[in-house]
């Protein structure tokens, strides 16, 4: 199937991205790798007037790391960078794994990391990880640049905090504390390249064996990933044990608010839930003792 005509601008600069996002407001479309864009638009399902690429402006694909402060990912990163840079590998392995699970080779070498977030999908591979480690994004317009924390920013499914004039440039991650682990899990309903029927991130911060912080990210069972709340306030100031682990992860499944749809039933996800968020909490506990 061929793509309606459309304008189409490959500017170099932020700020020259920023003005035609402006000047054309609602009748354009932001355009990182293409790989949820361009089907959207091959099926008919978006029809901008507009395409603005933001490949060409290399202020938006770095990636840096600073020990004291923490990790930056440029919002048009590639995936297949972000699952091989260094820092990341050692210092933020959910955050690799979960860049490394999602789709294909292919895809990974194309899509970005802000492209990911900006989609808002429920099932969106890296939301759970980076909100397990309190990431924070930067999004800029022609007026302001403003933060958002990870935690506000998905509105619903294909929604976000972000306004229509506005270009997520980076995504901050702080330094991981001192004797915490993360970790990132998932369940597919296929082997191959399919995406999360359920995904947990978890990071756990532990001293002298007490779960002194705990944060956990559901993905694909709500209209937008969440935070297990009480799954995290359950397990906080708790010394770490099996059977508190056990609790900890079915009330995680509690309040997990999945549908039923092609890739899972209502059931199966709670289930699930419960045993991602198990297994994403011991390899977090096993990370954090190990440090
Ligand atoms: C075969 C296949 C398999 C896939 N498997 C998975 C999977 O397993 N898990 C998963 O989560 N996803 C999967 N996806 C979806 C997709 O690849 C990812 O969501 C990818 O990260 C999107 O990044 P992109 O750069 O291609 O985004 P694009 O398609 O370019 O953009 C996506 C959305 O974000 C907006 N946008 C992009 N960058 C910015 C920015 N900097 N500022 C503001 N808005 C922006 C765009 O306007 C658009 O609305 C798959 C896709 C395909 C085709």
């Amino acid at each position: 199937m061929r793509l309606p005509k459309f304008e189409y601008f490959e500017p170099e600069t932020l700020e020259e991205a920023l003005r035609l996002l402006a000047e054309w407001r609602e009748r354009v479309c932001v355009l990182a790798g293409g790989t949820d864009v361009l089907v959207k638009m091959r099926n008919g399902r978006l029809k901008p007037g507009a395409v603005i690429a933001l490949e060409r402006i290399s202020s938006l694909n770095g990636i840096g790391f600073d020990l004291r402060k923490g990790l930056t990912i440029g919002a048009g990163a590639k995936l297949s960078d972000v699952t091989s840079h260094p820092d990341i590998l050692r210092y933020y392995p959910a955050i690799a794994r979960a860049a490394r699970v999602m789709a294909n080779v292919q895809v990974r070498n194309m899509g970005t990391i802000g492209g990911n977030l900006c989609n808002a999908a429920p099932s969106a591979e890296n939301a759970p990880p980076l909100m397990a480690l309190g990431a924070v994004v930067t999004a800029a317009s022609l007026e302001e640049e403003r933060r958002i924390t990870l935690d506000d920013f998905f509105r619903g499914p294909g929604l976000t905090a972000m306004k229509p004039e506005e270009i997520m440039t980076s995504i901050f991650v702080p330094t991981p504390p001192a004797n915490s682990g993360a970790s990132y899990q998932r369940i597919s309903a296929r082997c191959g390249v399919d995406i999360a029927a359920v995904s947990v991130g978890a990071m756990i911060m532990i001293e002298d064996t007490v779960c002194r912080e705990v944060r956990i990210a559901l993905g694909a069972v709500a209209p937008v990933p969440m935070r297990a709340l009480s799954a995290e306030a359950f397990l906080k100031e708790k010394v770490w044990s099996e059977e508190f682990l056990r609790e900890a992860a079915r009330i995680s499944a509690d309040e997990s608010r999945p549908i039923s749809d092609v890739r899972a039933s209502l059931e199966f996800r709670k289930q699930m839930v419960a045993v991602m968020t198990q297994r994403a909490l011991e390899e977090a506990y096993g990370r954090a003792i190990k440090r």
